[in-house]
């Protein structure tokens, strides 16, 4: 055998794909290993002819090979005499002349014949219910096309269960079927309805999913991960098995289906040799990103356990007499090791974790502590606002949080207010204006924070049971410059009269956008222009001043 054809007979022998050959007289001369499995009828029976059922199967075979067009359908005699309904794709090999030595049968189950048969759906595996290996590249593709359409990416997730082979050596290999069941469902919780996971084949599974950043994927490896790891509960025993996963995206890593398919295995693989129960991208550059995140994440635990989060004040400052009346709770990051980190670094993976839902009850704590503090002291009271984020805003827990906070450090409500932003509330606006009354029920100021860059959907606004807009520092940066800016700004400004509410501009920081804002009726404004975010000890001093001293012209 010369080296090609030990290397054809290799490749024929281990794909998935039935194959069968004839030779130019179209006679069968081969039939591969996933061909015995589709049937039933071994090569040998095949080719020899003794078996009635494999003969008849071999008439229709040539026959098919025969046809021109490409594709052939129709019904296929298994072992056993199963009629078996299937599609056969055929492809010509070209020989030395002009003349084809070989054809090729690609043979599949055909799409609609397998439920009547009680064979389950095409493309779908009959043990999970889950889409199957057939349809698999097709998913593929197609979301590579949207992806070329919509822009975007594509994250490909090879995922395979570690040591699933000594679970069904254990405990037999119907558990290990249940088990594979239980996995597939705890899978289909991880996904978003537009992505699809499939079950290729044994313990090996595969998630197509188009994705905004490179973090999504991670978000969705992390959870995957996550919830294989907890024991399954297979006929009284408690299983614990894990997951390898293999991360593929395109355009980055492949230019093509087939492409990310194999980088998506080599990361799998990488996964295998590295330890198992983690996640490996293909890209190196990807999985440097993904360690960076998950230190970050470790890191975070670990400082909210060791206090290094401090909040910073920042004041309000009243536009016709300069006096301090607010200031908005800014969190801060010391780590011991790096310094100072801006909330800009950690919330958004914060957020992701669910840590944000800590750090910010902390946050909250903190500010109606200090602020009562200061009270208490005799310095005059002023309002802090404290930010929320997305996660925190939709946790159940949430309002109850506010309310034991407020309990418990005495703080009185009129005091305090929370800062949202626009795109938190359009999701359930229903559910939205619900939270957001019930907040306002308690007597505590709620503020729509970086006003104009989110939905700024105006017949919604009037819904909201809001007190405060804040300006977006975006539209201050250039307010004295640029005609645009200045007439969004004044149409704000207007806007919020119209409404009767308060309005805050943030990102004042210059005398210029001062003087704007003052002309234009916008009661309160915040920037570097009056004071960066100050530490506590700072702020109280300011306070005790009562104004806010102004830096030197
Ligand atoms: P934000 O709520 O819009 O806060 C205003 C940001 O603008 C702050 O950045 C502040 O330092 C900065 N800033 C204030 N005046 C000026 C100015 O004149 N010029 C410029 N260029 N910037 C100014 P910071 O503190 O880095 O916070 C960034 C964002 O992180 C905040 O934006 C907020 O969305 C988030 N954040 C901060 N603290 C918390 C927190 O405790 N919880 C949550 N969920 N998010 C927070
Ligand atoms: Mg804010
Ligand atoms: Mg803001």
């Amino acid at each position: 055998m010369t080296e090609t054809t030990a290397l054809l007979d290799t490749v024929l022998e281990s794909i998935r794909d039935a194959v069968v050959v004839c030779d130019d007289a179209r006679r069968l001369v081969r039939a591969n290993k996933a061909f015995e499995a589709l049937t039933g009828h071994s090569a040998a029976a095949l080719l020899g002819g003794g078996d009635p059922d494999a003969a008849a199967a071999g008439a229709t075979l040539t026959a098919a090979l025969s046809s021109t067009g490409g594709l052939w359908q129709g019904t296929l005699v298994c072992a056993g005499g199963i009629g078996k309904a299937v599609e056969i794709r055929v492809a010509a090999v070209n020989g030395d002349g002009d003349f084809p030595s070989h054809y090729l049968g690609l043979v599949c189950q055909a799409r609609d014949g397998g439920r009547d048969r009680g064979e389950g759906r095409f493309g779908h595996d009959d043990l999970t219910g889950l889409p199957n290996r057939d349809i698999f590249l097709d998913r593929v593709d197609r979301a590579l096309l949207h992806c070329n359409r919509i822009g975007g990416s594509v994250a490909l997730l090879m995922m395979g269960l570690d040591r699933f082979t000594m679970v069904n050596d254990a405990l037999g290999h119907a558990a290990g079927d249940r088990l594979l069941v239980e996995v597939a469902h705890r899978l289909r919780h991880c996904i978003r309805e537009t992505d699809t996971v499939v079950r290729l084949d044994g313990d090996k599974f595969a998630m197509v999913m188009t994705i905004a950043d490179m973090d999504d994927s991670v978000i969705v490896a992390e959870k995957v991960l996550h919830s294989v790891k907890q024991p399954f509960a297979i006929d009284d025993q408690e299983v614990v098995v894990t997951f390898s996963i293999g991360i593929a995206l395109f355009p980055q890593d492949a230019g093509d289906a087939p492409g990310l398919v194999k980088q998506a295995e080599n990361a799998l693989h990488h996964a295998k040799v590295s330890g198992r129960n983690q996640y490996q991208f293909f890209s190196k550059d990807m999985n440097r990103k993904a360690k960076l995140r998950l230190d970050l994440e470790a890191r975070m635990r670990r400082a909210l356990a060791n206090h290094e989060f401090t909040v910073f004040y920042q004041p309000k400052v009243s536009n016709e007499d300069e006096r301090l009346v607010g200031a908005e709770a800014l969190v801060r990051w010391i780590d011991p090791d790096k310094g100072m980190i801006s909330p800009g670094e950690f919330i958004p993976v914060a957020e992701e974790t669910g840590l944000i839902e800590q750090i910010g009850a902390w946050v909250l704590r903190r500010s109606c502590e200090q602020t009562r503090g200061w009270q208490d002291m005799g310095l005059s009271p002023v309002k802090v606002s404290v930010n929320v984020s997305a996660r925190q805003f939709r946790s159940r827990s949430f309002i109850e949080t506010v309310t034991d906070i407020l309990g418990d450090t005495g703080l009185d409500p009129r005091w305090l207010e929370l800062e949202i932003t626009e795109s938190m509330l359009m999701n359930d606006v229903e559910l939205a204006v619900r939270k957001m009354t019930a907040i306002r029920d308690l007597g505590v100021g709620l503020s729509i924070d970086d006003f104009g860059t989110g939905y700024s959907s105006l017949s919604y606004l009037g819904r909201f049971p809001i007190t405060t807009l804040k300006i977006d520092r975006a539209f201050i940066a250039d307010v004295d410059t640029n005609p645009k800016t200045a007439e969004i700004a004044r149409a704000i400004i207007g806007l919020s009269r119209g409404l009767n509410l308060e309005v805050v501009a943030e990102g004042c920081e210059v005398a210029e956008h001062v003087a704007f804002l003052r002309t234009h009726g916008c009661s309160t404004v915040q920037g570097f222009y009056y004071s960066r975010p100050l530490p506590a000890d700072q702020f109280q001093q300011m306070l005790a001043a009562g104004r806010v001293r102004r830096p030197k012209q």
